[in-house]
Order: C-alpha cells, then structure tokens, then sequence
C-alpha cells in the first residue's frame, strides 16, 4: 500500500508498505481522509517536542472498516473516524475518566505511525461509526473536538463573554463550540485576513492583536472584560496575556502548549480570583458532541477548509502549506 513517510524533518517520501492484518480487538481502517493538522507541519519542521523519525504523520483520520480482527464485531465498510489518543486505562487520570491526559498517552501519528496511508490498524476503542456525514468532515472531527473540550473545560454558559485568542483551526473550533453554548464570543488575531475570515464566516467581533487590546476588549464587553478566555495561540506573551484582560471571577484555558515557562503577576490573578485550566485532547464525549453539532448543522466543518488535495498530490502539496503565505487554515487531503 501506498504510505508517505516523513523520513525526517523537512522530507516527506512516497514508501510502499505491506497492507497490515488487524489482530485480535483491531480494526483495519482503510483511509479515505486526513486532516492536516499543526501537529504534522511542526514534525515535519522538525520542531514538534518528543518527536522521532522516520514516522507517517496523520491523525484527523476518516475511513471505512476494511477487515476486523477476532473478538470485534464491526460491520465491515462501516463509516468511521478514529479518536487517536490510545489510553492506558490504568493509570491514575485513566481511572478518574480522564484519558485525554493518560500518563502512558500514544497519540497515532505522533507516538506510533499513523495514516498518511491507504490502510490503517488501531483497537476497536479508537474507532467511532458516524453514518451520514462525509468523510471529509469526518477527518475535522479530531479537530473540532479540541476545541469543544476546551468549552467544556471552562464550563461555558450563555451569560459568559468568551474571548479565544488565536484564529488557527483550533481556535476556530472553541470559537464555535462557546457559541453553541450561547455566549457571547469574540476573537483576537494578529493577522488581518484571519480576522476577517472570521467575521464573515462566523459573525463575531474581532480583536487586533497587535493593537490596544484591552481597550478594544473593554468596548466590546462595556467595561466587564472577557468572563472566559481561551488561548490557542502557541504564543507565551499571548499566553500570559490571558491574565490581565480577564474579567474579575473569571477563567483562563490554556489549549496551547509552548516549550517555556508562562508567568503571571500574582495580586494579579489573586484580585481576581483566577481559574487556570489546562486542555489537553479531548475525549469521547466531545467526539460525541462535535458529532452531534455537526449532524444539527450547529457547528461548521468545512468553513475552515481553505485547502484540499488528492493524495497523490499530498508531498507536493504539503511543502506549500507550511508556508504562511500559501493562507492556509485548514487542509484535507482526499485519498484516490
Ligand atoms: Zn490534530
Ligand atoms: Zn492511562
């Protein structure tokens, strides 16, 4: 089967690998979408922590159920997507129904190879059936249900002013979820085009990120300032940020994660009586929810979708996106 390697970082190479067998509680996945996601562009750059090569990048997967090892009893050519986080269900935050932050976490595409690839084998547990909806939005699912596990996280209701700082694809995601929620959302960029894009395309109020942006956020909020704000930025000054725009009695939720400290001035998280919640993953209910969000049209997949490509056109391709000025939000790339 055909397989894209990234070999190391920068070079991404055309393989041919043996079509795997799913043993016992596996599931053979034949891929009919990826999602691209930063995670691949930072490994392929060569600055995604942890990372080792070679490896087949690719975690936002959709497919169909090719084969099935003993003891699974999946319909085969069922509609799936893969929830990639394989958990241990052991350890202590496994045990408190947290496997988003297992302490023996293997991400697909990341910790093991994943699907840049026409076949795939995972555990049954990671494999989700969703009939009804196309596989290109089906490979947003990983994606999206970032985002609304940050939401759920900060227990967003519709009496929340919601600030998300960074318009990425993951931004994105927690920008639509916190309006499902029915709060009033806003969100900042440094960028003018992203900005833009999100006016158009989700009605919400912007923030110029590199002008006041605590006066503009004391305009847009008379005066109260962001009951909740979420960072999905990878930016620490955007980061840090978080704490002085913040609304007295509020909560920050860290989606990024950067390779540095994060400091604050302490009577200024103390006269507000800050809540710091970190959001790492996301979990079965919020592949559920985004699903759900989906099939009500409350959530858009594709209007992120800035890009597609064939798969045999994905090295090609790959190469431009990684660059700023290709403006890419989000890519999917089809298999043919
Ligand atoms: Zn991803
Ligand atoms: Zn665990």
């Amino acid at each position: 089967m055909r397989t894209i390697v990234c070999v190391e970082p920068g070079v991404l190479e055309s393989q041919q690998f043996e079509k795997p067998t799913p043993k016992a509680g596996e599931v053979l996945v034949k891929i009919r979408s990826i999602g691209i996601c930063g995670t691949d562009i930072h490994a392929y750059g060569g600055n995604q922590p942890y990372f080792e090569y070679p490896r087949v990048l690719g975690h936002e997967l959709a497919g169909t159920v090719e084969s099935v090892g003993d003891g699974v009893e999946l319909a085969i050519d069922s509609p799936v997507y893969i929830i990639p986080y394989l958990s241990c269900g052991e350890c202590v935050a496994c045990k408190k129904g947290k496997p988003n932050c297992c302490t023996n976490i293997e991400v697909v595409g990341v910790h093991r190879d994943g699907g840049m690839c026409e076949y795939l084998c995972v555990p049954e547990s990671a494999v989700v059936v969703a009939e009804g909806l196309a596989f290109n939005d089906m490979a947003l699912i990983e994606c999206l249900a970032i985002g609304a596990h940050s939401v759920r996280r900060a227990q967003i209701t519709e009496d929340d002013k919601v600030l998300v700082l960074g318009a990425g694809p993951i931004g994105i995601g927690a920008l639509q979820f916190a309006k499902v929620q029915g709060a009033q959302c806003m969100i900042a960029d440094v960028r003018d085009d992203k900005r833009k894009f999100c006016e158009e395309q989700y009605n919400v109020a912007t923030v110029d990120a590199l002008g006041d942006v605590g006066a503009q956020l004391s305009d847009l909020t008379e005066g109260e300032m962001p009951s909740v704000i979420i960072d999905c930025t990878g930016n620490v000054k955007a980061m840090e940020s978080a704490f002085y725009n913040l609304a007295h009695g509020g909560r920050i939720v860290f989606v990024s994660v950067v390779k540095a400290s994060v400091a604050f001035d302490d009577p200024e998280f103390h006269k507000r009586e800050t809540t710091l919640l970190g959001s790492r993953n996301a979990t079965k209910e919020d592949f559920e929810h985004v699903v759900a969000c989906l099939r009500d049209g409350s959530v858009k997949s594709n209007a992120f979708v800035t890009h597609t490509a064939k798969f045999s056109e994905l090295i090609d391709r790959f190469q431009t996106w990684v660059k700023p000025e290709t403006g890419v939000i989000k890519a999917v790339v089809e298999m043919d």
